[in-house]
This record gives structure tokens, sequence and C-alpha cells, in this order.
């Protein structure tokens, strides 16, 4: 089961359970899912993750002059090398591959890919355990 906080387009507020991320999909997909206070099948997932600020969305988070520097970025590089070189690229299908990994709908498997913010803060709600990999410039000597 998984649940899913949902807010309909008069920003009614509610929850309710699906037997799995696909489920809401299709429930979704054919307008069954529909609000409790004003019956509008116009809803959609509520984004409540506190992590992703809509006022920071255009900034990333960076570090310089650390003593040890030059060894972390070596180890964040081996770091990406070794996921990019063992898991499989999924491009911009990372959020939708991720949830059939993490909800068991298909065999797990090391996966990377690019997702939207939006898509990040809906598998932080959903439990999904992932990672960010580090995005490097590249060397200069
Ligand atoms: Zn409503």
């Amino acid at each position: 089961m998984i649940h899913y906080a949902l807010v309909c387009e008069n920003a009614h507020k509610f929850e309710a359970w699906f037997s799995n991320a696909e489920a809401y999909d299709e429930q979704h997909e054919r307008g069954i899912v529909t609000c409790p206070i004003c019956t509008s099948r116009e809803v959609h997932k509520a984004l409540m993750a506190p992590s992703v600020s809509r006022a920071n969305s255009d900034k990333v988070s960076l570090s310089i002059g650390h003593p040890q520097h030059t060894q972390l970025r070596e180890a964040m590089r081996a770091l990406r090398d070794k996921v990019t070189s063992e898991a499989d690229y999924v491009g911009d299908k990372f959020a939708e591959e991720a949830r059939k990994i993490h909800f068991k709908d298909v065999e797990a498997r090391g996966i990377y890919g690019e997702a939207t913010r939006d898509e990040v803060a809906s598998l932080i709600e959903d439990g999904v355990d992932f990672m960010p990999l580090p995005n490097l410039p590249e060397e200069h000597n």
C-alpha cells in the first residue's frame, strides 16, 4: 500500500491509499480519484517535502577551500564513476524506475539518471532511498 497526500483544483487537501504507484496513476487517469469535499476530478499529488524549497530552486550547493579538497573531489569522482559504470542509465525516467524498484514491482538493480525537483520531492515523500550523484566540474590539469 502507498499513501498519498493529494490536493484538488480548489486546494482541498486530502489523503488516500493505493495498492501501489501504478494503481494511483491508473485510477487518476480514469478519473476515479476525486476530491471528497467538492468531488473534483482535477486532483494531483501534494508536494510537502520540507527539504526542497521553491526559493532555492535555481541554486546548487558548492564547496571550496577544504584542506582535503583534492582528495574529497577525487572520492566524489570515484563514487560517480563507480555508479555510472556499474548501474543502468535510465535518463529522465529515474523517478519512475526508482519507484518501481522501491515498491518491488521489478527486480532490484542499480540505476542512475535525472529527475526534476518535483520528482525528487515526490520520491522523498514516498520514502524512496536514493542519493544524489555529485556533478563535478571537468579537471583542468
Ligand atoms: Zn476539492
